[in-house]
């Protein structure tokens, strides 16, 4: 029974690298420079990179005796949402990239967990999965739109930039309202 599921890349993918000119040996590099679009929900919860947007890729390959080192950084623009106003958010990311993929059958495929360490499909490699991780471990899980966001009021959810310093909602009991009436018109 073969160990792997007949290969299901896509080589036209944009996050699969084809590593066919990549000479399997030891020390071969190859640089991989390409701006491709982003797939949907990459990202966390409240801050991710829009589906479409441009990923800029700055990668090296380099074969090395069990697979391919893939390396490098991959950088594009974040959308998002305030944690604390709500505002709008428009940032950029960029991650480093540093994982190896191991060719199929080689002694590192065959006595690694797939969690340890990525895997060839023949000679494609899928940027996607290790992609996901480091964004997760990149971006906030509480974004800011900015590091001091003093947030909303939680009376009114107006955001305190636009409140007066002195805004409250602190309002006298209507009974000593009332009673202060009442001292007025006694005098
Ligand atoms: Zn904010
Ligand atoms: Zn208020």
């Amino acid at each position: 029974m073969p160990k792997h599921s007949p290969s299901t890349l896509n080589p036209r993918s944009p996050l699969v690298l084809d590593t066919r000119d990549l000479p399997r040996r030891p020390g071969a590099l190859r640089e991989v420079q390409r701006v491709v679009p982003a797939p949907a929900d990459l990202g966390v919860e409240l801050i991710s990179v829009p589906e479409g947007a441009d990923l800029n890729l700055d990668l090296r390959l380099q074969s090395v005796s069990e697979g391919v080192l893939v390396s490098g950084t991959i950088t594009g623009p974040v959308r998002g949402e305030c944690g604390r106003c709500l505002r709008e958010i428009d940032d950029s990311m960029g991650v480093t990239i540093q994982e190896l993929y191991a060719y199929e059958d080689s002694t590192t495929d065959v006595t690694t967990d797939e969690d340890e360490v990525g895997r060839m499909q023949g000679d494609l490699i899928d940027l996607e999965p290790a992609l996901r991780d480091a964004l997760v471990l990149t971006l906030p899980t509480n974004p800011l739109c900015r590091e001091d966001c003093p947030g909303l009021c939680p009376e009114c959810g107006t955001h305190w930039d636009d409140l007066p310093a002195d805004h409250s909602h602190q309002q006298i009991d209507p009974r000593w309202v009332g009673l202060s009436q009442l001292t007025v018109t006694e005098e």
